[in-house]
């Protein structure tokens, strides 16, 4: 199977700097299940192409194992000629920089939308095509398909169920790429291995914004996860989102050494282990965390025995169902389930379940309220609930131009009312302590940039 993409940004030869593969040479590289070619056909300063080659090899995949019917189809079959996961995967193997974003010689040119043209010749696709463009011309390209017949020396066959794919836009390499990533395998429909929950995390890291927001989204989760209908669910959670940042996900997850992968702590992770790290330094007995979402702090308290008392409030009474199943609350014995209580509740109405705690946290909650109800958020938590301590940690906006796939002036999640610089988080806390009683702190969390700063800002406020 052929992919070839093209630029005529100039000089276009920096193609090869972005792709990390230099124009000058054939390369080959082994992959699982075959092997891939890449070349550039044309390298010129006003247009460059690159060609992937990727052979399937089918044999070898049913000896070592696939999930092979037996009968002839297994060796026979057009997997080695159409775009697939296959090609997803060799994607993400070979490009794995290009598609976050990152490039070593060139990084202003990863970050800057240029034109690439896409051609794929054999896609295979149900009914008349009109599924090719749905997907790709909400996302800015401009599409051309050409329906391949059966078989061209014999017309009167009729058409095949395959298509040619050209695509042409003005992008980033690297949004080009997860587009390509998520979509093909998603329109080829069959997927060369075992989809599971891992599958979700990666459709969101590529996803990340523009699935969210493509009319074609549940189709596209539904074809991509196999039709399996909690994947699709946990996937369409993620992306529309109770909390999950998929941003800064997707920027964190890229890379194509799986292990080293695994082994980086997500920006997500680094939080909860610094509230926590917080907590037991203010040496919290009862926490409350406001807008709890799927529970991630509260299961880390849990397993805390210092905390004696946790209540998680959020408006979405689905975040809520989704927290009771990640912390297993029907199944905890019953000294550990009476720490802990999940409520349904907003935080810009004031509610007595809120008062009398040590501390109280607001993790990545702020900027999911309309600006207009700060002011209300402000009243319910420092007026009426008064904890001894309280944790707010919000993104700084500052940060966004060091993610991948981010357009400038696009939020972090479509959920977002508004992101703070770190000036305007400081003033918006140190008036909000002025006015209350406390004293406010501030400390980054995650790796800080020295220049933009952290990725998140934490203010810590005592009494
Ligand atoms: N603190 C969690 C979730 C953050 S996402 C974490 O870090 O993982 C923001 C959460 O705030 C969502 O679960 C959302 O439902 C909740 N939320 C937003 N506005 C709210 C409001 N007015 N009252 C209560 N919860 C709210």
């Amino acid at each position: 199977m052929l992919l070839k993409l093209t630029t005529t940004h100039q000089p276009a030869t920096d193609l090869g700097y972005l792709l990390a593969k230099n124009p000058a040479r054939v390369q080959s590289a082994e992959l699982s299940f075959g092997q891939a070619h890449i070349c550039y056909p044309e390298a010129s300063a006003e247009r460059c192409s690159l060609l992937l080659l990727l052979e399937v090899d089918p044999v070898a995949l049913v000896r070592r194992g696939g999930d092979g019917d037996g009968g002839l189809t297994q060796y026979v079959n057009d997997r080695p000629y159409v775009a697939s996961s296959f090609l997803a995967v060799a994607l993400a193997q070979l490009f794995s920089s290009a598609l976050a974003g990152r490039s070593r010689d060139r990084p202003e040119l990863a970050a800057t939308a240029i034109p690439l043209g896409v051609e794929i010749p054999v896609l295979r696709c149900g009914g008349d095509g009109q599924r090719l463009r749905d997907c790709f011309e909400p996302l800015g390209y401009t599409v051309e398909i050409q329906r391949l017949p059966l078989d061209p020396q014999f017309p009167e066959w009729g058409e095949s169920p395959y298509f040619s794919l050209q695509l042409q836009t003005t992008a980033r390499l690297s949004e080009v790429l997860s587009q390509l990533y998520v979509l093909l395998p998603a329109i080829d429909g069959d997927k060369h291995y075992y989809v599971g929950s891992d599958e979700v995390d990666k459709l969101v890291a590529r996803g990340g914004d523009w699935l969210a927001s493509h009319p074609q989204r549940d189709w596209i989760l539904s074809a991509y996860l196999r039709r399996q209908r909690s994947l699709v669910g946990e996937a369409l959670g993620k992306l529309l989102g109770t909390g999950e940042t998929e941003l800064e996900q997707a920027s964190e997850t890229e890379g194509s050494d799986e292990a080293a992968l695994e082994r980086r702590i997500s920006l997500n992770d680094q939080r909860m282990a610094a509230i926590e790290e917080h907590l037991l330094r203010l040496q919290a007995r009862s926490v409350l965390d406001v807008g709890c979402g799927e529970g991630r702090l509260l299961g880390r308290l849990l397993k805390q025995r210092s905390f004696e008392r946790l209540l998680g409030i959020d408006v979405s009474s689905l975040a809520l169902q989704r927290a009771a199943q990640r912390l297993r609350l029907e199944q905890l014995p019953a000294r550990q389930r009476e720490r802990i209580e999940l409520a349904v509740g907003s935080l810009v109405y004031r509610d007595a379940r809120m008062a009398g705690f040590d501390a109280a946290c607001a993790i990545e909650v702020i900027e999911h309220i309309d600006a207009p109800r700060l002011a209300a958020f402000e009243r319910s938590l420092f007026e009426f609930a008064r904890p001894g301590a309280v944790l707010i940690s919000t993104p700084n906006v500052e940060f966004n131009a060091r993610f991948a796939g981010m357009r400038p002036g696009q939020l972090r999640h479509r959920d977002h009312r508004f992101e703070w610089t770190r000036a305007e988080f400081r003033d918006w806390a140190t008036a909000v302590a002025q006015r209350h009683g406390y004293q406010v702190e501030f400390h980054p969390i995650g790796e800080v940039d020295p220049d933009l700063g952290p990725p998140t800002q934490l203010g810590i406020f005592v009494r």
